[in-house]
């Protein structure tokens, strides 16, 4: 912080030019991936007219100013992946607030959009350099006025990480009022907008000129204990890595130490020394995936490591599945490591890593292929975010809070305390979130000091008083309006509870009942008995009985043989054909599923899909066991199994004559004249003695539509009965349709 030795960089020019060649050679090195024809011209000119405004000016640590304005374009590109038009902008920032250069000379130079840019960097720089003390929601609106376009708050980001990186040469005081600004102000911005490292970068270093002890003491002690840890750390990937790379993955693995400012935070909020916390150990696998198999490869990682170490149940999050509201995606377990200590494993491919770290820019570079549409798409995202015009002003930082996770809301208890719900929860999951008793006892609320149901949805900011009685237990329908997990689990196991309680006493009055009637409580009684009431769980089945839904009475009449129902052996005997059957067809060519056949015991049903009638070409579905399902060949739901489910599939073919009869549908159409569906209708049902099922007809402008079900015997038989129709005067069509 000594400014001694600024003279003997002063004059050391020649050094100085060859390291602005050197610096801004790699600036360009980190620009061309994203440049476009005209690009490079546009930012050679920025940079020139830069560096000639700022000749003569040099920064506080000794070096030509204009290594600043490059620092930041820098940033830009490498570190928020923002593109051409940032890097001029960047180059530009510090121009018309320094310099001589005007804001109309920087749009004759280059055009509206750029001198726009610069005018909201420097009116944001003006009002922080007048030493004005910015209250968050006056941060907030200033940078929502002065940025039409979002990309001046993200340069406004860069310029102040570069300010950060070089505050050493700064006075203290202001030193100070840089830091805390940054920790208040630009990290939980950088936080907002998902960009990790660079708010992680911001929050070390603000503290770093906050509190100076205690960053010293936590970067010393990092570092005396890194060789520990790291020791620590190779023992725990190393069989991760053999089965990793016998596997054939491929991935870079690190130890990803904390940050500086959480561990402080840590230190501070569970007043613990840096001892205590130290060895919260993490690793974060970065997985070289494709876009497709991306997802899949992480769970195999997940299922690799955990192989080795027993995850804790409750600490899996996998936001890949439902990414975070600022875009972040990654899959994060803690495993239980040899010695006793947790490991945080953070799984992510390299997508994922490059949007953790630089936001939604990265994002949209993998979605667009970086072109300007996604880098514009984001940028429009980003004014969402920082959007949100809300009547009370809440603390800018709050609202930070409030927004990083739309889906949650903020509710408070009558004495005031903070309780984070997600969004749509109602009073009922308030309750179950401060204790499960609460929850279960509850009959109503009180909502910003008015009476509400338990089903009352709740809203940020909203003051929720839980009214309880001691004769109030959980029920079914509460099921319906809780949304978290710990109200919904709660209820569960309360209902389960009841459940196994009730069917506990239900299978004790079972058995007495079976007793009397000499059978056993065997599973195939109980089978039975089941398929009967038509009940599909056991336990269900018993709780019933229980609560006097099921009245055993109806059982006293079945016959029993050897303990066992009669119904047991009917079941079986069934089964035993129907597996017989299917053998038979299976392996015989010319063996067919008989439909009405005297032979075949086996149950059918006609599809009501395309209800078949003999003489139509037809094929069974083995629906259940023992059931065989009838379709028309043509049928639109027998192609679709045919097609996936051929294995139930049976050949299928009419018996010769029975005298069943089939429904079947048709459709007349033609021209509308008197008494013509009288005559339809006494065609059908005198001359040619059918049974009509239903009739309908509609008329339009003299043109009728009609649909007829009836029930013939067959194929030929509705073949004559549709060619007599035709013959009607003023019938021009009839088809048989599928359906009804
Ligand atoms: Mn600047």
């Amino acid at each position: 912080m000594s400014t001694t030795g600024i003279e003997n960089i002063i004059i050391d020019e020649e050094k100085d030019r060859a390291e602005l060649i050197k610096r801004y050679r790699a600036l360009l090195k980190t620009c061309r991936p994203i440049l476009k024809e005209g690009d490079s011209k546009n930012i050679r000119k920025a940079f020139e007219v830069a560096y000639n405004a700022h000749k003569d000016m040099r920064r506080k640590s000794g070096e030509p100013y204009i290594f600043h304005p490059m620092a930041v374009a820098t940033i830009c590109v490498k570190e928020i992946g923002l593109g051409a038009t940032a890097v001029v902008c960047a180059l530009l920032h510090d121009t018309v607030e320094d310099t001589s250069i005007t804001l109309q000379d920087v749009e004759v130079m280059f055009g509206s959009k750029v001198a726009k840019i610069i005018d909201g960097l420097t009116k944001i720089s003006g009002i922080f350099d007048n030493n004005v003390s910015l209250q968050a929601e006056n941060f907030r609106k200033m940078l929502l006025t002065l940025s039409d376009d979002v990309r001046v708050i993200l340069i406004k980001l860069a310029d102040r990480l570069d300010n950060m990186r070089t505050l050493d040469f700064m006075a203290h005081q202001k030193q100070l009022k840089i830091a805390s600004e940054t920790l208040y102000l630009y990290a939980p911005l950088a936080h907002r907008l998902g960009l990790y490292s660079i708010k992680t970068e911001l929050e070390d270093l603000g503290l770093k000129y906050t509190s100076p002890d205690a960053y010293t003491e936590i970067t010393t002690k990092l570092k005396k204990t890194q060789t520990v840890r790291s020791r620590f750390i190779n023992q725990f990937i190393s069989p991760i890595i053999r089965e990793l790379d016998k596997q054939g993955i491929k991935y870079t693995i690190k130890g990803r130490p904390k940050s500086i400012y959480s561990i402080y935070n840590k230190m501070v909020k569970k007043k613990v020394s840096f001892e205590e916390i130290y060895d919260i150990f993490a690793i974060r696998i970065i997985l070289d995936s494709a876009l497709e198999t991306e997802k899949a490869d992480c769970w195999r990682v997940y299922s690799t490591i955990t192989d080795f170490y027993t995850p804790s149940p409750e600490r899996l999050r996998d936001w890949i599945s439902t990414p975070k509201a600022n875009g972040y995606e990654a899959l994060h377990t803690t495993v239980m490591s040899p010695t006793g200590k947790w490991v945080e494993v953070q799984i992510r491919s390299k997508r994922m890593d490059e949007i953790a770290e630089k936001g939604y820019a990265a994002h949209w570079k993998y979605k667009e292929d970086g072109s300007e549409s996604g880098l514009d798409d984001w940028i429009n995202r980003i004014r969402e975010l920082l959007e949100n015009p809300k009547p009370d002003a809440l603390d800018f930082l709050d609202e930070f809070k409030l927004n990083l996770f739309s889906e949650e809301i903020y509710v408070f208890t009558p004495k005031g305390d903070l309780k984070t719900l997600p969004v749509s929860a109602t009073a009922l999951d308030f309750a179950f979130e401060i204790h499960s008793e609460l929850g279960s006892h509850c009959i109503g609320a009180k909502v910003n000091h008015k009476l509400v149901p338990l089903s009352q949805n709740l809203k940020s900011g909203d003051q929720v008083e839980i009214l309880v009685s001691q004769k109030q237990n959980p029920k079914e329908e509460w099921l319906n309006f809780v949304v978290t997990a710990k109200a919904k689990a709660a209820i569960n196991n309360y209902l389960k509870d009841q459940l196994k309680v009730q069917a506990f006493t239900g299978k004790k009055l079972l058995e007495e009942k079976l007793m009397k009637l000499k059978a056993t409580l065997s599973n195939q009684n109980i089978k039975v008995l089941l398929d009967r009431f038509k009940i599909e769980k056991e336990e269900e089945f018993f709780a019933k009985i229980a609560n006097n839904t099921i009245d055993l009475n109806q059982i006293s009449k079945i016959k029993v043989t050897n303990g066992l129902f009669e119904e047991v052996k009917e079941t079986q005997n069934k089964k035993k054909e129907f597996e017989a059957l299917l053998a038979k067809l299976r392996g015989n060519k010319n063996e067919h599923f008989v439909i009405g056949g005297a032979v075949q015991k086996i149950k059918y049903v006609l599809a009501e899909c395309c209800n078949p009638i003999p003489g139509d070409d037809v094929i069974g579905f083995i629906q259940k066991e023992g059931q065989v399902e009838i379709h028309r060949l043509n049928c639109k739901k027998a192609i679709e199994l045919m097609g996936n489910q051929s294995n139930r599939i049976v050949k299928t073919k009419w018996t010769e004559h029975e005298s069943i009869e089939f429904l079947a549908a048709v459709k007349i159409t033609g021209f509308d004249k008197k008494g013509l569906v009288n005559q339809v209708t006494r065609i059908i049902s005198d001359e040619l003695n059918v049974n009509m099922r239903s009739i309908s007809f509609e008329s339009n402008d003299g043109v009728f539509e009609g649909t007829v079900l009836l029930y013939v015997q067959d194929n030929n038989h509705l073949k004559g009965l549709m060619n007599n129709l035709k013959k009607v005067e003023g019938i021009v069509s009839v088809n048989r349709i599928e359906g009804k």
